[in-house]
């Protein structure tokens, strides 16, 4: 196994490696740049099929969660770790904590968060050996709520906040009332984002692969029902993909009718080229990363005792931030996803420099 010479390696800080015979625990943590601040990621828990597979993840996952965190504008640097393991059959509390003594071991340059195959209560136990978890603190939320950690309602507000911007730019249109709109997936994210659309007015389309999430959007907000088939090449205004990653590719693209993309899933282009193919059709793509940060910005706010109101303008702040990228993107010619690539490295290059400066 390559690390310095690794395909995915990437400047990264720091990398770790923990092994903990007497719980299993198989762990790597990485560190991608932490110019911003300490690097907050989640802690994913996953069968990888080797040691090889885990280290692509972690260093893959750790430089995306840089560039989210500074494209939205936080005082973050860019981290993640990975456990090798069943999540269903292999996790337990001493594996948990172990893992906990580790992270503690880092001295709070990486802050561990909920990730697939870990949840809140899973973080918890991380968090009796370790300070540096965050994700798992009730609080005000940026609409006034009660939180418990999830950070799925201001991802759904930042989603919200960014396709508006992507509407007004592309569409010319402020006001929302009779805007099409196919959802895809209307699980914790895509169901609030469908909310708000509807209380702006839209007229929504939805699909669900787990029939109880599409009938609620059906019969609570009054969405069209629409089918797995034609979710995504509906003839509306926008097509906002909630559910998983890859949906943008070389079979979909040429069959899109929507103008503008807005949708909360991670990595939605299959291949980092359908960034210049959706710009080749004259759809405006919302960077993933730039559109579904709510979550992290919730994350960071939770124990710093900011009023909802100061969380809800910067989850607002999405809205401005695409408009920067939608903006640079007509003046360059250069696709959305590249642009907010190299806005994310401007944010955080600067805070290199500045801390260079400082000594
Ligand atoms: P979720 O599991 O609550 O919802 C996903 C929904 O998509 C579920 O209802 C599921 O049944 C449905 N689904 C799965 N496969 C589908 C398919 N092929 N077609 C249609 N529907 C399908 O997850 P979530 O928290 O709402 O997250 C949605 C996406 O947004 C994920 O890609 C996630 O990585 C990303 N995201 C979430 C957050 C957050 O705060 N929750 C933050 C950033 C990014």
């Amino acid at each position: 196994m390559t690390v310095f010479s690794h395909p995915e390696f990437d400047d990264h800080e720091h990398l770790s490696f923990f092994s903990d015979p007497e719980t299993g625990l198989k762990a790597i943590v990485a560190i991608h740049n932490s110019s911003r601040g300490p690097a907050l990621g989640g802690c994913r828990m996953f069968p990888y099929a080797d040691d090889e597979a885990a280290l692509r993840d972690v260093l893959r996952l750790s430089r995306g969660m840089t560039y989210k965190s500074a494209l939205a504008n936080l005082d973050l640097g860019g981290g993640k770790s990975v456990i090798i393991g069943d999540p269903h059959t292999q996790k337990s509390d001493v594996l948990l904590e172990a893992m906990g003594r580790h992270v503690e071991g880092l001295g709070g340059q990486y802050i561990a968060a909920e990730d697939s195959g870990t949840s809140v209560a899973d973080l918890k136990v991380i968090g009796r050996q370790t300070r540096h978890v965050a994700g798992i603190t009730e609080h005000i939320a940026f609409d006034g709520q009660p939180s418990n950690g999830d950070p799925s309602p201001t991802t759904a507000y930042g989603v919200f906040a960014g396709l508006k911007a992507a509407v007004k730019h592309k569409l010319g249109r402020g006001d929302l009332t009779g805007l099409k709109v196919a959802v895809q997936g209307v699980g914790n994210v895509g169901y609030r984002l469908a909310r708000h659309l509807k209380e702006a007015g839209a007229e929504l389309w939805v699909y669900d692969i787990y029939r109880e999430n599409m009938q609620r959007a059906v019969e609570e907000l009054g969405a069209h029902p629409a089918s797995a088939d034609d979710i995504l090449f509906l003839p509306v205004d926008v097509i906002a993909p909630c559910a998983m990653g890859a949906v943008l590719n070389d079979t979909s693209i040429p069959r899109l009718q929507a103008s503008v993309i807005a949708g909360a899933a991670n990595n939605l282009l299959q291949r980092p080229d359908h960034d210049q193919a959706l710009k080749d059709r004259g759809i405006l793509y919302a960077p993933d990363f730039a559109i579904n940060a709510g979550g992290i910005i919730d994350v960071f706010y939770e124990s710093t005792g900011a009023s909802p109101e100061e969380v809800r303008a910067h989850v607002e702040g999405i809205g401005e931030t695409l408009t920067e990228i939608f903006t640079r993107s007509d003046n360059t010619g250069t696709p959305t996803g590249a642009v907010a690539n190299l806005l994310a490295e401007e944010r955080f290059r600067k805070h290199d420099e500045a801390s260079a400066q400082a000594y």
